[in-house]
């Protein structure tokens, strides 16, 4: 069925790579509410569930703009980035040289130093720190308005300092931001303000030729669990409630494949790189 949200196309071409480029192993408190609390009856849970997350990428083939990457996974280094205790609670695991970020690029037969855009869904530093390797370049980084100035705002203040890092949220890179709620960032790619998790998180759409629609949640969604039964793990309840109501929506009206921020299970029923979707 038409629908006005699968009107716009990416141009005939368009090659799409899913990118690995990391796992970790956290208590699932952090990506469910409510995960692993104890009760009246039971106050020290006998099960204390843990899950494993992969961390992901995706990089776009686009006929008329060159190489687009959105997001861009930690970078380097991520224990020792994060320090302790953080990086025993978000424990680097099953790390293997091909996930950085210039290494699972390459799989796609393409170089990072071609990458000619970069889209951040939104900038913490799972999902931002391997703006690293752009330092020093040129490259457009494009984040919301809200979230580059909520990302700046709390590594200047402390008050959200480990999730942002200040070795990426550099007054050096060259940083552009978009303002509305709706933007087409590229001819056929799409994104939309979905706050919640944090003020200026984005998901962005893309409807490919052959595969159809694709939408990339960021941490609107951590795991499939916070989608399928709208349980959130959120920074702001309201507006995540706002922001999940939209993605379901869109999704139904365009029957799309979902990529949420670390969802180990459904990343692997999709192919990724050096496979890609058209
Ligand atoms: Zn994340």
């Amino acid at each position: 069925m038409a629908s006005l949200d699968t009107l716009i196309q990416a141009p005939e071409g368009t090659k799409l790579w899913l990118l690995y480029v990391g796992d970790m192993e956290t208590d699932e408190a952090f990506v469910y509410t409510g995960a692993n609390a104890g009760s009246y009856s039971q106050p020290h849970p006998s099960e204390h569930k843990r899950r494993h997350l992969v961390q992901i990428s995706a990089l776009i083939e686009h006929p008329t703009e060159g190489l687009i990457l959105f997001e861009t996974g930690s970078g380097r280094n991520w224990p020792e980035v994060l320090g302790p205790p953080f990086n025993d609670l978000f424990k680097q695991v099953e790390y293997t040289s091909d996930k950085e970020l210039p290494a699972a690029i390459a799989k796609t037969g393409h170089s990072i130093k071609d990458v000619k855009a970069v889209i951040l869904g939104h900038l913490h530093l799972d999902h931002a720190g391997g703006l690293e390797h752009f330092t020093d370049t040129d490259v457009p980084i494009y984040a919301h308005e809200k979230e580059l100035k909520h990302a700046f705002y709390s590594v200047a203040t402390g008050s959200d300092a480990v999730v942002y890092g200040p070795h990426y949220l550099r007054f050096d890179l060259n940083w552009k931001t978009f303002h509305s709620d709706f933007l087409e960032i590229f001819p056929g790619l799409t994104m939309r303000h979905a706050p919640g998790h944090t003020p200026g998180l984005c998901i962005m759409q893309v409807n490919m030729r052959e595969s159809g629609t694709w939408i990339f949640t960021s941490d609107q969604y951590h795991v499939k669990e916070n989608y399928e039964q709208s349980h959130p793990q959120a920074r702001d309840h309201d507006d995540w409630i706002h922001s999940n109501q939209m993605v379901h929506m869109l999704a139904k009206r365009t029957n799309a494949k979902l990529v949420f921020g670390h969802d180990k299970e459904t990343f692997f029923s999709y192919k990724h790189a050096p496979e890609y979707y058209t």
